[in-house]
């Protein structure tokens, strides 16, 4: 049996949190090995390394120095001493800021955070240090190269008892240290997982499992026992932070099951993450999850005959495209279709956009809709039983938020509406308690 532990930035947040750390990697011998992420927030004010990191690099940028280096050397050198650790921690950051200052690269410095904390942890557990640079491979469009990866991943961890490797970052085509985008170390943690053809990837963060919706807008939001990898890439796709929405990606070829785990409460059994022939029917569950995302731009067409107009939805997204703008989603009636852009793709270009729109397919009426979150609601059992979205609709009808845009998905798996951004919260809120 072998499992891949990720440890988020909560967990490695000071040296109690290591403390806890170790405390669960020596409960369970097939625990060899161990992703760690940056130390993240200590409480509600602090800062993520990561954070002071990009913050480093600007400083390097402006001024060829990077002074709050000063704040990150703190916090290593004070986790080193509360765990009573004999590493030479002094030398490893001396040599890390030289390198920042060197190197220049918002990247570069952005890793030393992984870096410095598996370098921490690995000391600690007793493991052998293993650099992701030598592991994750980007190809010189900035994906990750697969084949390359699962063979270094495979070659380099093969006979290794136990290890721990920084997640979020490995190297690009050139050999220069590359990130993944933030909350990364979660796809870092799939890639050894699938490398080392582990029988679970466990993903240990600061929360009992997957909630149904974000506890930070449905405190009383209840666990899902069990979910489907289809169900989580809708949900992290579409907001729930919890897990990063590529992460799904390296150990759904391996069908390897990932279990949320809370450092914190390691008893809670969490949630599991599984392939669809897996999962378990419960016949309870109408609605698996909640999730949403703000600041989209809906730009609404209507056209007489739209339908029996050849290419026209094609003509309208060859213009987004020509934009180089990726879309969203396309709900559509019968004179109708909807564009959907994630606003900040749109700065400055959104009245030629729409002009553009007009000049090619002459439409009766165009609409620019601005400010729209997203919510998707989510679940395989919704497919088997009706009125689920009769049941969306009226419940907030009946608190008065007005449901700018409709679109289920074709999958039954999701239905997705558009409201105001200033709705979203009461929205997600709003649909969880009519269904809990
Ligand atoms: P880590 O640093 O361990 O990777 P993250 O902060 O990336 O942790 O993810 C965990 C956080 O995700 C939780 O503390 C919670 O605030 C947030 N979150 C958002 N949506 C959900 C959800 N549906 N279920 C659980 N947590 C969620
Ligand atoms: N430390 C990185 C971030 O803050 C990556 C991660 O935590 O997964 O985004
Ligand atoms: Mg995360």
């Amino acid at each position: 049996m072998i499992k891949v532990c990720k440890f988020g930035g909560t967990s490695m947040a000071d040296a109690n949190a290591i403390r806890q750390v170790k405390a669960i990697i020596d409960a369970d011998k097939s625990r060899k090995f161990v992703v760690v992420s940056a130390p993240g927030k200590r409480n509600k004010n602090d800062i993520k390394i990561t954070d002071m990191l990009y913050k480093c690099y600007g400083e390097v940028v402006a001024t060829g120095k990077c002074e709050s280096f000063a704040v990150i050397r703190s916090r290593f050198e004070e986790i080193v001493s509360d765990l009573e650790l004999d590493c030479d921690i002094t030398a490893v950051l001396d040599r890390t800021e030289k390198e920042i200052i060197e190197n220049k690269s918002a990247d570069f410095a952005a890793s030393r955070g992984e870096y410095l904390s598996a370098y921490v942890t690995a000391n600690y557990l007793g493991a052998k240090f293993v650099d992701a640079a030598d592991l994750i491979r980007f190809d010189s469009k900035g994906k990750l190269n697969e084949e390359y990866t699962d063979d270094k991943v495979k070659t380099i961890l093969d006979g290794v008892e136990f290890a721990v490797i920084p997640g979020f970052f490995g190297k690009d085509s050139f050999g220069k240290i590359k990130t993944f985008s933030r909350g990364g170390s979660d796809i870092t943690g799939s890639i050894i997982a699938r490398g080392v053809k582990a029988d679970l990837y466990e993903n240990w963060t600061d929360v009992s499992g997957f909630l149904v919706c974000d506890p930070r807008i449905v405190p009383e939001a209840k666990t899902i026992k069990q979910l489907t990898y289809k169900e989580l890439r809708e949900l992290s796709y579409m907001g729930a932070s919890v897990l990063h929405s590529e992460a799904i990606f390296p150990v759904m070829k391996g069908k390897i099951p990932i279990n949320i785990k809370n450092t914190f409460k390691p008893e809670d059994a969490g949630t599991m993450i599984v392939p669809n022939e897996m999962h378990k029917e419960d016949n309870e569950t109408i609605i698996t999850g909640i999730a949403g995302k703000k600041d989209f731009t809906v730009i609404y067409i209507e056209k007489s005959m739209m339908n029996a107009e050849v290419g026209f939805i094609r003509k309208v997204l060859s213009v987004v495209e020509h934009y180089g703008i990726c879309v969203e989603h396309v709900p559509s009636g019968i004179d109708t279709v909807s564009i959907i852009l994630a606003s900040d793709q749109l700065e400055g270009i959104l009245s030629d956009l729409v002009s553009e729109i007009r000049e090619n397919v002459n439409p009766d009426y165009v609409h620019v809709i601005e400010n729209v979150s997203l919510i998707a609601t989510v679940g395989h059992g919704m497919a088997k039983r009706s009125g689920t979205a009769a049941k969306i609709f009226s419940s907030l009808a009946e608190k008065g938020i007005n449901i700018k845009m409709i679109d289920q998905g074709s999958s039954e798996l999701n239905i997705i509406i558009g409201v105001a951004n200033s709705d979203y919260e009461d929205c997600i809120r709003t649909i969880y308690r009519a269904f809990n």
